[in-house]
């Protein structure tokens, strides 16, 4: 056992009025982790009331190089005092100027040139306009599962009603196809998973669209959906059967981007080369950021005026993204990737040790446990019934007894998250790790 450096707290009566300030003047949302911040530091939140807690959930996923990275920080006051906007496409500005060419450097393939917006569901939207414009057709296919951003466009890609419930209509023409997702899929007998379905696509585009297809949207790892990590070869036929029908391949890096797979991009772990490729969270450390790169052939289809935000590409997150990408590109990366392979076989172990446990997957600091009600295998060995119940007391108890905060998401909210800032210590995974199972033992 490590040595516990996070205690749990008797007060937290100042925590209780910022909740409830929350609920009567700010419009319902889920703030299911109830602590409200005041300072953070590396991998450490500090409430309102002074308690410390072990973050490995990083604001979903977003702060990679630590909460308050100093090199960040400090580019970003820099910036502030500088010239904080004039609307980067009225005002030409070294920031965003420099921010574009590292980009084109870091990512991969030849992607180029790059729009810039405020967040991820906006450079989905703006991917989607620019292989519209690009090919001339209309129709999109995403996953089913897969999360693509709440605003109207996105939320047609999201596949999952439950966040469409009396928001309707969205975005029309958008077909979704089977997800990669082998533990809970009845073609893959159980798991083992020989990626057909991909070759599903090419039914999806027989049968549920005009076959006019301007674009296959994909998350490389799926975030939202459970931490799913796809098979060899999916993504690569996905990117054939793409380019087969004459759609570009949009692979939706808002959330795997920026160090958390082990790889600057989680394209990189696979063979394929993206027609367009979006960005957010981890890009400038916590700053409001969004991006979509293309090559030059693609990105020129759209001509100027065709597309604008007012704050895109504002000056202080474009200091602090390329910050972050120095910081990353400094060792974080490759410390990410190693203590990635430490976190596969820990919490692998759990597979073995808990019957709630049906599957732990992931790539780099991107780790999901997924909690099952044992003994509830479905037809065709399809996996256990999912028990998001289990997921929401082991979050709780994580948050009350061991101040720690882990995520829970997953389609059936039943995954618990590991997405810590990537500067983590081993120290702290193992922390997390050994009160996870203090968590399982307890409320399980
Ligand atoms: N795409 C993916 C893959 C995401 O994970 C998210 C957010 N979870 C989004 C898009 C939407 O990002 P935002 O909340 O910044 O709009």
């Amino acid at each position: 056992m490590s040595e516990q450096k996070f205690e749990p707290s008797d007060g937290r009566d100042s925590n209780a009025a910022v909740v409830s300030s929350y609920d009567d003047h700010m419009m319902p949302i889920w703030k299911s982790l109830d602590i409200p911040v005041k300072r953070a530091s590396g991998c450490t939140l500090e409430d309102v009331e002074g308690n410390e807690y072990l973050d490995v959930f990083a604001g979903i996923a977003v702060t990679n190089v630590g909460h308050g990275n100093e090199a960040v920080v400090d580019a970003a006051k820099a910036q502030l005092e500088e010239f904080v906007h004039g609307c980067s496409y009225v005002h030409p500005n070294e920031p965003v100027a420099d921010l574009a060419e590292r980009i084109a450097e870091v990512t991969p393939g030849d992607l180029e040139k790059t729009f810039f917006c405020n967040s991820g569901t906006e450079s989905v939207e703006g991917a989607v306009k620019l292989a519209r414009k690009y090919t001339g057709s209309k129709e999109v296919i995403a996953l089913e599962m897969g999360f693509h951003g709440r605003t109207l466009g996105s939320l047609a890609l999201t596949g999952n009603k439950s966040y469409k419930q009396g928001m309707a209509p969205t975005l029309n023409d958008v077909a979704h196809t089977a997800p990669p997702y082998g533990y809970r899929c009845p073609r893959c007998d159980g798991g083992e998973c020989d990626a057909d379905c991909a070759d599903e696509l090419e039914r999806v585009i027989g049968s549920h669209t005009s076959g006019d297809l301007a674009a296959i949207v994909v998350e490389p790892v799926m975030g939202e959906a459970g931490i799913v990590v796809p098979p060899e070869g999916w993504l690569e036929r996905v990117q054939e059967v793409a380019h087969d029908h004459g759609a570009l391949l949009i692979v939706d890096e808002v959330q795997t981007g920026y160090g958390r797979t082990g790889e600057l991009f989680a394209s990189s772990h696979f063979d394929v080369e993206p027609d367009i490729l979006t960005q957010a969270k981890g890009i400038a450390n916590g700053l409001p950021l969004g991006a979509f790169t293309a090559p030059a052939e693609i990105a020129d289809a759209f001509e100027s005026g065709d597309h604008l935000s007012t704050f895109g590409g504002n000056p202080v997150a474009c200091a602090a993204a390329l910050a972050t990408i120095d910081e990353l590109q400094d060792g974080i990366v490759d410390d990410a990737r190693e203590q990635g392979r430490w976190l596969a076989d820990e919490l692998g172990a759990l597979e073995g040790e808990y019957e709630v446990v049906g599957q732990t997957r992931g790539l780099g600091l991107m780790w999901g446990v997924e909690l099952v009600e044992p003994g509830t295998t479905g037809p065709q060995n399809v996996a256990p019934k999912p028990d998001p119940e289990l997921a929401s007391a082991v979050s709780d108890y994580l948050r009350d007894e061991s101040n720690v905060v882990m995520g829970v998401g997953g389609y059936y909210k039943n995954v618990m998250r590991f997405q810590p800032p990537l500067s983590i210590s081993r120290e702290q995974l193992q922390y997390a790790v050994d009160e996870l199972r203090a968590a399982l033992e307890t409320v399980a």
